[in-house]
């Protein structure tokens, strides 16, 4: 299977996480990229800043890029990956679904929408098929689709496993961001440098609603939220790349840590290019995961867990993942490739 695929907002800092992962993907191949007007008409690598350490993929370099409308994209392009600021995402998404793009999308506007699907794989793709209920409501050939924020994925797949097993009541959650999560132009050095910022705009909100939503029931029509209740407080650190996270979890059941650790050794992942042997792995030393030594466990695409401790709060935890992998740019491809065996292409 080669499935031709575009990319929107392909010059920022997940459009180029995702140019390295689709350049040497078996099952796309990338035929289209857009930025915004003053990017469009130069070459990629013009374009681009590139900023990823590793080369620029030569065949993408000198692509073309385009602007952001379905008019500079090839009508026979299957799949759009999409990582434009969420404000022109707003606008220009629906414009792509209704000329009959199917768009995988990781950009905040959406998210929480009633008929669209917000995505991790390994936890919910069940819900993939609310896409049924847009297409009726919007009257699309197209689809959106959406993976969650950077700091909401990190910490999911570990709740996820927590609440098979336990059920989850309550979590609360203080972050530790990397300054590559708020993009390029995100975060200057003087600002962040011998420094650290204790609040990123709508972040706990996203965090609040969208794990509540992650770990939800589809019944086939709707998506009803999960009843924990989900406080968090985030904080962006010098750190270049990977959210650690510091995590206490109660439940209906006492968790202990043995059983924390067993249902997260457990958690599986899914048959799908991308997705990484382990889903999650558990560091015995109480001192990591650590964003440098640990955020690119499993390639990028894995999260790491450690520091385990029961308290009266419930069962501690620090989590950790590369949040323009794992936390954008993989999770993307993976919904992507998700669609594609799920028959949505
Ligand atoms: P970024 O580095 O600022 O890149 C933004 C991209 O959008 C660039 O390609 C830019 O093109 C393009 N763009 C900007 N204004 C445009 C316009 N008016 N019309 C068309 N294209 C336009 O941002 P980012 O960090 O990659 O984030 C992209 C999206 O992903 C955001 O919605 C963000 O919230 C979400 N996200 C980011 C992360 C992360 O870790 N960074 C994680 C999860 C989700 P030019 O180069 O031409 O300006």
């Amino acid at each position: 299977m080669s499935l031709r695929v575009g990319v929107l907002g392909a010059t920022g800092a997940v459009g180029q996480r995702l140019i390295q992962l689709l350049a040497p993907h078996p099952d796309f191949e990338i035929a289209a990229l857009t930025a915004s007007e003053s990017s469009a008409g130069k070459s990629y690598r013009e374009a681009a800043k590139w900023r990823i350490d590793a080369p620029i993929p030569d065949d993408v370099a000198e692509i073309t890029v385009g602007a952001t409308t379905p008019d500079d994209v090839p009508d026979d392009v299957d799949l759009i990956f999409s990582s434009l600021p969420s404000s022109v995402g707003a606008e220009v998404e629906p414009e792509f679904c209704e000329d009959g793009y199917v768009v995988s999308s990781n950009s905040s506007n959406g998210r929480m929408d009633e008929d669209v699907p917000l995505i991790i794989p390994e936890v919910n793709a069940d819900h993939v098929d609310l896409i049924e209920v847009q297409r009726d409501e919007r009257g699309w050939d197209g689809a959106l689709l959406k993976n969650p924020n950077c700091s909401t994925i990190t910490m999911v797949p570990p709740l996820g496993a927590l609440d098979e097993a336990f059920d989850l009541t309550n979590v609360h959650v203080s972050t530790l961001q990397a300054v590559s999560g708020a993009g390029y132009d995100g975060v200057t050095s003087m600002e962040i440098i011998d420094n650290a910022i204790p609040h990123i705009g709508g972040e706990e909100q996203k965090m609040e609603s969208e794990s509540r939503k992650l770990l939800g029931t589809f019944d086939g029509a709707e998506v009803s939220l999960h009843g924990m209740d989900v406080a968090a407080s985030c904080n962006r650190i010098a750190t270049l790349d990977g959210h650690l996270e510091n995590v206490w979890a109660d439940a209906e059941e006492d968790i202990t840590v043995e059983g924390a650790e067993d249902a997260m050794e457990a958690a599986t992942g899914v048959d799908l290019p991308s997705s990484p042997e382990r889903l999650i792995t558990v560091f015995e030393e109480p001192d990591r995961p650590q964003p440098r030594l640990d955020r690119n466990i499993e390639e990028g695409m894995g999260v790491a867990v450690g520091g385990f401790r029961e308290t009266t709060a419930g069962v501690q935890f620090n989590c950790l993942a590369h949040n323009t992998m794992r936390g954008a740019a993989g999770a993307s491809v993976l919904n992507g490739e998700l669609l594609a065996q799920r028959g949505y292409i």
